[in-house]
């Protein structure tokens, strides 16, 4: 009897080959998309709707399909241990490797899951070059002369042409307008990731995610940078968002 018996040590081994087939199975699941996702990504146009959608039901099959599993399974094999003598002790540690593999799946498929927003953000930026006209955006409608506007502006404004006095309305492009949300900031979030992972264990670090993750829009996005500034501060200053 005890943690020594043949039987315990049985149940021990079959649990572990267990916990080592879902770690494959999670990576078998990805593996399989890698060839239809190039597919979708090669056809993405000015936006990345359709990838939330896939990544939605790749987490479902992944991390929360193979969770629901692992627990159903600990609770089985927690009553088998116990029945077969094994002390509380090797039950709980046994017991805990659930953890231990549900927050690695957790970790994996956020990295898994921001590079798969930044490719297709790489891909929605390279489209947008293609349709921007950089003469046409800069132009007076009246006379032709340069207005001081970033190619990549974000937001609608009313400009006084120095040339000849006439007030221009601009717009922004539709699909500059779609770098901002599709672009911009999915590749802050690449750009913050570590510090992301980080956060998770030590919420000092939630700060340094905050710092490089409006930095990045800060940077890339000028004409919004005041208002990112004040969304940074308060989530640097608000205790909530630091939960
Ligand atoms: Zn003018």
């Amino acid at each position: 009897m005890g943690n020594s018996s043949p039987e315990v040590q049985a149940i021990a081994e079959r649990w572990n080959g267990f916990l080592k087939k879902i770690e494959a199975r999670y990576y078998e699941v990805l593996q399989q998309t890698e060839a239809p996702l190039d597919g979708v990504i090669g056809n993405i146009q000015y936006d990345n709707v359709i990838i939330h959608n896939i990544a939605n039901g790749l987490k479902n099959q992944t991390v929360t399909q193979l969770s629901e599993k692992v627990d159903v399974a600990a609770i089985k094999v927690e009553g088998e241990l116990k029945k077969a003598g094994a002390s509380s002790d090797l039950v709980y540690g046994e017991r805990n490797k659930i953890h231990v593999l549900k927050n690695w799946m957790e970790i994996e498929y956020l990295k898994f899951e921001v590079g798969l927003f930044a490719r297709a953000a790489n891909k929605i930026l390279e489209n947008v070059k293609k349709h921007i006209d950089e003469n046409k955006m800069h132009r007076c409608t009246q006379c032709g002369a340069e207005l001081p506007i970033n190619v990549f502006s974000f937001m609608a404004i009313n400009l006084k042409c120095d040339s000849c006095g006439s007030v221009n309305t601009y717009q922004p492009d539709d699909r500059v307008k779609a770098l901002e949300y599709y672009v911009i900031t999915p590749l802050a979030e690449e750009a913050a990731f570590s510090e992301k992972l980080k956060a998770r264990t030590d919420k000092g670090a939630m700060k340094e995610y905050y710092k490089k993750y409006y930095g990045y829009l800060m940077d890339n996005v000028p004409d919004k940078k005041s208002y990112y500034e004040r969304d940074l501060n308060e989530r640097l200053t608000n205790p909530m968002f630091m939960m």
